[in-house]
């Protein structure tokens, strides 16, 4: 446990000796733990009983480009809810923010998965441009389908679209405030492996268009079945 983990049990949560924890490490699972010491500058704890076993790590993979500061956090967090394996953040011609601080992602992720006992934090991959992901996607990613979601795509519900992709490993791309240019619109669906998919009649906020798109994932072929 480090230090502000050990600070942040003993005078934010005021946990003392003989009191009861439940932590995770990501390979092994969620632990019931007592504390056996609880100096400011660390705690011990005793490693009691395993509560839960560690769940595989997902493999659904989510890109989006990101939006600016609080709103970033949010779909990070939602993400990590939503159950998704990989964040990779993803620069396209109308992204708003240009400096991400990965620190400040990964921190919203370990949050999100602590206050939803995921117990396998995502991987946030480095950003990348969106040329450079559709120009190495078949390298980097198999055959991995890319699920589009454009708010240029004629209304219409996803779930034939992803019914008919039930055993594939899945991508799901969601663009900026402003939506993906004409160019961007273009490449991506020249893309053999991209499926571009509708999220109904509106135009969705960015933030808004995660939850939706991963919920309908998750709940057609992903693990909400
Ligand atoms: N261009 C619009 C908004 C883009 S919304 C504008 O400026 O008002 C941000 C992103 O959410 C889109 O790029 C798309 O990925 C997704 N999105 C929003 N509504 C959608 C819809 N009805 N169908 C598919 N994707 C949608």
């Amino acid at each position: 446990m480090n230090k502000d983990q050990s600070l942040y049990l003993a005078a934010v949560l005021r946990k003392a000796v003989g009191d009861e924890v439940v932590l995770f490490n990501g390979r092994d699972g969620a632990w019931l733990c007592r504390l056996i010491s609880d100096s400011k500058k660390s705690v011990t704890l005793d490693a009691v009983e395993q509560i839960a076993p560690q769940t595989p790590p997902s493999d659904l993979w989510y890109g989006f480009a990101p939006l600016k500061s609080e709103r970033l956090d949010y779909v990070i967090q939602k993400a990590v809810e939503m159950g998704v394996g990989i964040i990779q953040p993803v620069m396209t011609q109308f992204t708003q923010l240009h400096r991400l601080k990965p620190e400040r992602l990964s921190a919203n992720a370990i949050e999100a998965a602590e206050q939803c006992e995921v117990l396998s934090v995502p991987q946030i991959a480095p950003e990348t441009s969106l040329e450079a992901l559709l120009d190495t996607w078949p390298g980097v990613h198999g055959d991995r389908i890319l699920l589009f979601a454009d708010e240029a795509e004629a209304s219409a519900s996803p779930v034939a679209a992803l019914e008919r992709l039930a055993d594939r490993r899945i991508g799901l791309l969601i663009g900026p405030e402003g939506g993906f240019s004409d160019a961007e619109r273009a490449k991506l669906r020249a893309s053999p492996f991209v499926v571009p998919i509708s999220l109904g009649p509106r135009i969705l906020r960015a933030d808004t268009a995660a939850v939706a798109g991963l919920a309908v994932i998750q709940s057609i072929i992903g693990d909400w079945r």
